[in-house]
């Protein structure tokens, strides 16, 4: 699904197959914005993302710059021929975003998830003669019908321009990744909604720069239609989300030449067990989730980590299902004693840790 209603021009010198849009987590300075923009545009990417209000989920640390940052941007893309938009959490800013002219404007992960709000900024939106394409984020936690309704609740009010952008899901427990991408349900949605393009911000997945790779990988091998990444000029100072943020001209070192989809029946054969081995480290994450919280449980009931007759149970079902599947109960036991006995040593590790507090 191309991202159409972007003119040609705007992804024609693109370094890599694959649409991007790029640009700081926040607007912070005239000067930043404008070195920012300038860069991109020496690598080839042209339509800019910046934050000029930021939704910060505890106060007192940097909100953004407020309005006055837009008029920069408007300025700077004016002058070079560059396209930009922001993030408009309230109506007061897709005003304001109309009066800049931003000729996209997104909802962030917060937003999305609020029917009034989305509703508010979709009617001021509409007003607007020459309407903007609008990038829906996913909300933090894993709400599609909610994530559903705010596009349905914008295309409502005439806006045709919709993107939906998979920015990660906040699963109450992680890992490396700062957000969940959960690609299997987010492949479901997508085909239920056929018409709409996808874009994937794998900064705000990753939440640091060594993991975007991966994850760049995996939206292109996915025929995600675009990326929605966060660069800044100087990564290590920037006031918000630094540790995720890459400069302009380290992007295309992110992104293969040729998408992974492979063609002989081996690669095909291996990536669908690659996204098997996937869900099978996702069901062990949420299993440890567990596994914490029962461990907590019989810390305040002084039963002990281990506990053999729940050992011997759960073997004795895990082998007989096994059985059940063609498998070997051998290699399952083996499997299954593996993990009881890391789950073992998460809960003695939790309670080391309560008996140092
Ligand atoms: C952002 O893109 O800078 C942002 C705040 O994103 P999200 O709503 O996904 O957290
Ligand atoms: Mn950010």
């Amino acid at each position: 699904m191309p991202l159409r209603f972007f003119p040609e021009a705007a992804f024609a010198d693109l370094p890599c197959p694959i649409p991007v849009i790029a640009g700081p987590c926040s607007i912070e300075s005239r000067e930043q914005i404008r070195e920012t923009m300038r860069r991109l545009l020496d690598c080839g990417y042209k339509v800019v993302r910046a934050g000029a209000w930021k939704p910060r989920t505890l106060p007192g640390g940097f909100e953004g710059v407020g309005e006055i940052g837009l008029e920069w941007m408007r300025e700077v893309a004016d002058e070079l021929g560059m396209w930009i938009g922001t993030e408009v959490c309230l109506e007061e800013h897709a005003r304001a975003a109309l009066r800049h002219r931003c000729d996209f404007v997104w909802l962030g992960a917060r937003t999305t998830s609020s029917p009034f709000m989305v509703e508010r900024i979709a009617v001021a939106l509409s007003e607007a003669e020459d309407k903007p394409a609008v990038l829906v984020k996913n909300l933090i936690a894993p709400d599609f019908r909610l994530w559903r309704g705010a596009i349905e609740r914008l295309r409502r009010h005439g806006l045709t321009k919709i993107v939906a952008v998979n920015r990660g899901f906040n699963l109450g427990y992680h890992g490396l990744l700062r957000n969940d991408p959960l690609w299997e349900e987010v492949d479901h949605f997508r085909s239920e909604l056929p018409d709409l393009p996808f874009l994937c911000d794998p900064s705000h997945i990753c939440g640091r720069c060594d993991l975007l790779p991966e994850i760049v990988g995996e939206a292109l091998r996915r025929s995600y239609d675009g990326l929605f990444i966060e660069s800044h000029t100087h990564p290590d100072s920037a006031l918000t989300d630094a540790a995720q943020q890459i400069t302009p001209e380290a992007i295309a070192g992110l992104i293969p030449d040729q998408p992974r989809t492979g063609s002989g029946t081996l690669t095909t054969l291996r990536s669908e067990v690659d996204r098997l081995d996937d869900a099978l480290i996702h069901l062990l994450a949420r299993r440890q989730a567990l596994t914490k919280q029962i461990g907590e449980w019989k810390h305040t009931h002084g039963l002990a980590p281990y506990q053999p007759d729940r050992f011997e149970e759960l073997l004795r079902d895990c082998s007989r299902r096994a059985s059940l599947y063609g498998l070997h109960e051998e290699p399952v036991q083996e499997l299954f004693t593996l993990i009881h006995r890391y789950s073992l040593a998460t809960q003695e590790e939790e309670e080391e840790k309560k008996h140092h507090l």
